[in-house]
């Protein structure tokens, strides 16, 4: 009874928890500061946006056969074909609506020229229901910068841009480790 009077009058359980609040001020801080100090570099296997792949001779490998657009569960891609002056199918139209993508992969896997891939990007949230429409210059953009495999799966120090083109949160090459 005088146990909890005297815990009542001199605040003990405010004292408790001000005691497990400053025990946690000295641990080591393990939020990722993202996206104004740092970023996450997914790992080489993660799904992220897709790309369109050109080869050495940065010919598009595409040959618009239409297998991602008939294996997707989603009715994502959709394809128009015309055929170059080698003869060579081409896509004159390949066009990707990922609000209705989930990711599965099934369009990489089945791809026989391994054209159309899973890059690691992750930060594509627009303003604009059209900004997750890819057309085919569009996925041709989105290629990674990062594809060592060294370096992926890292949280790379960054910076939050505001300017004429958007925001965005860029590596600025100073710092990466390992999160875990
Ligand atoms: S990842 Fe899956 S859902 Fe998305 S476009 Fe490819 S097959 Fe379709
Ligand atoms: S991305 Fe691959 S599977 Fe899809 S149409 Fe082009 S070559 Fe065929």
């Amino acid at each position: 009874m005088l146990k909890d009077f005297l815990k009542t009058v001199f605040l003990w359980d405010l004292v408790q928890g001000m005691r497990l609040t400053f025990r946690y001020q000295f641990k080591k801080v393990v939020t990722m500061h993202y996206p104004d100090k740092e970023k996450w570099v997914p790992y080489d296997r993660f799904r992220g946006l897709h790309y369109q792949a050109v080869d050495e001779e940065g010919e598009l490998k595409c040959v618009a056969c239409e297998l991602c657009a008939r294996i997707c569960p989603a009715g994502v891609i959709t394809i128009e074909a015309y055929e170059d002056d080698k003869g060579v199918r081409r896509p004159s139209v390949y066009e990707m609506d990922l609000h209705r993508c989930a990711y599965c992969g099934l369009c990489v896997e089945v791809c026989p020229e391994d054209a159309i891939n899973h890059g690691a990007g992750y930060e594509f949230a627009g303003f604009d229901r059209a900004d997750a429409v890819m057309s085919l210059e569009k996925l041709l953009k989105n290629k990674p910068n990062e594809t060592d495999p060294e370096k992926m799966g890292t949280v790379a120090s960054a910076r939050f841009i505001r300017d004429k083109d958007g925001i965005r949160v860029e590596e600025d090459g100073k710092k990466r480790y390992r999160w875990w």
